[in-house]
């Protein structure tokens, strides 16, 4: 992997250090996209970070390439999202109050909306996706919000618990998003945050970046970024192989957390080679053609 220092001129929205090494100048389809890890804090970043305007315009686009004018997302998608959805439940069960308000922000197609009814929660959806809003209301009958993380209101403290599921990684400035999702939050309530783990080695070294997911997070920057958005960290995880980084957080008032010392990526000296020689990579193509296999049966 080429990890060249970079000039750069933009600070990194994670710990404002201008430091930063280019680690890769090509997205996971081959395509040109330059990505620079953070020197200071180890955050990736695309560069130049888009605008929200441009990411609405570049989802747009996609939208138009895989939806084809279908007004409602693929059986085998919703089909996975459920199982997921009910996994995620489970684990998080005893984080999240026994009744009252929830918000899933970035809901997507609606199946977690559908669990937390599901467990006697009042469900709130938050999906800039105004057809996948438009399908979760119809199929599962509650409230989604079709506007962006930014531009959506809702009363102070309204929601005893907020869920994130790979949203933070779309966003150019995640330490706004964290801060309004805080001012949401009900006293004492939770914050769920879940994202790809970048410094996962289950995680194939040239299939990592992509122009959508326009911040990387690994273990340590995203807890720099919750700290710095006024939160206290109360557990995290990892699941699929390590792939995804999940960590539960409560607002708290305290001094503004002290960078460490820069970190050397974890990843760095990752090989494509490594990659195919670790079992895991194996043991997950397995999985997930059992998986696959599952889905077609399920649904056709
Ligand atoms: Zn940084």
């Amino acid at each position: 992997m080429n990890s060249t220092p970079a000039k750069v001129d933009s600070a990194c929205p994670v710990c404002g250090h201008n430091g930063a090494v280019l680690v890769s100048t090509e997205d996971r389809y081959g395509d040109s996209l330059r990505t620079l890890a953070c020197a200071q804090c180890g955050l990736y970043r695309n560069d130049p970070l888009p605008t929200v305007a441009q990411l609405k315009a570049y989802h747009e686009v996609e939208y138009r390439k895989s939806y084809k004018g279908r007004r409602e997302p693929k059986a085998k998608n919703v089909y996975r999202s459920r199982r997921l959805a009910g996994q995620r439940l489970a684990a998080l069960r005893r984080w999240l109050p026994a009744a009252g308000a929830v918000l899933d922000a970035g809901s997507g197609s609606g199946e977690f909306l559908a669990a937390l009814k599901g467990a006697g929660l009042s469900p709130q959806g938050l999906e800039a996706d105004a057809v996948y809003a438009d399908y979760a209301r119809r199929q599962y009958q509650v409230p989604v919000m079709d506007a962006g993380l930014l531009e959506a209101e809702f009363p102070a403290g309204a929601f005893g618990a907020i869920t994130l599921f790979h949203v933070l990684e779309h966003q150019p400035d995640p330490i706004a998003v964290l801060e309004r999702l805080g001012q949401w939050l009900a006293p004492g309530g939770v914050l769920v945050v879940e994202v790809p783990n970048l410094d996962s080695l289950n995680q194939h070294p040239a299939k990592r970046f992509h122009f959508a997911h326009v911040l990387g997070f690994t273990p340590a920057s995203l807890a720099l970024a919750a700290q710095r958005a006024g939160y206290a960290i109360q557990a995290s995880s990892e699941a699929n192989f390590g792939r995804d980084l999940q960590i539960i957080l409560r607002q708290q008032a305290g001094p503004a957390p002290v960078l460490d010392t820069p970190r050397p990526l974890v990843t760095s000296g990752q090989t494509i080679l490594a990659y195919y020689l670790r079992p895991q990579t194996y043991l997950r193509f397995l999985l997930r053609m059992k998986q696959f296999l599952g889905e077609y049966l399920a649904t056709r």
